[in-house]
């Protein structure tokens, strides 16, 4: 394992172990999407608040694997602040990332770049998508 390899293991530890923004609200101004990857037991469900174009909350609640899990602390994270258009484009590069299609580098994926390696383990891409395609739905229904 290089450097680089190590710290993102690091981020991605952090995250599991202290998960950001978990736990859901019941509040009828949130989209709440709930996806399950029968494959590995995640199961995961995302929230998120939308106000004026941009992505005021996002709050996460589920079980599965470290990666599963730790993804979804990792997307609130990320595009808690940003605007609609920011977080779609940052989704649509993280999920491009790790089916290794064509991504634009030069977005600022934060500490998602950490699963960049995950897409040399095709059973887990699934564990690492998830979370953000729930988020991609809320995004669908606004
Ligand atoms: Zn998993």
């Amino acid at each position: 394992m290089n450097n680089l390899e190590a710290l993102y293991r690091q981020v991605i530890m952090d995250h599991y172990k202290n998960p950001r923004n978990k736990g859901l609200v019941n509040d009828e101004k949130y989209k709440t999407v709930h996806i399950k990857n029968p494959s590995c037991g995640d199961d995961i469900t995302i929230q998120s608040l939308i106000d004026n174009g941009s992505i005021k909350d996002v709050r996460h609640e589920g079980t599965g694997c470290s990666i599963c899990c730790s993804s979804a602390s990792v997307l609130s994270e990320t595009l808690i602040g940003k605007t609609v258009v920011e977080a779609n484009q940052i989704t649509q590069t993280y999920l491009n990332m790790l089916s290794n299609k064509e991504y634009d580098e030069e977005v600022e994926l934060e500490d998602a770049i950490a699963y960049q390696g995950v897409r040399k383990f095709p059973a887990r891409v699934k564990c690492a998508s998830i979370s953000w395609k729930a988020f991609e739905e809320t995004l669908k229904e606004e």
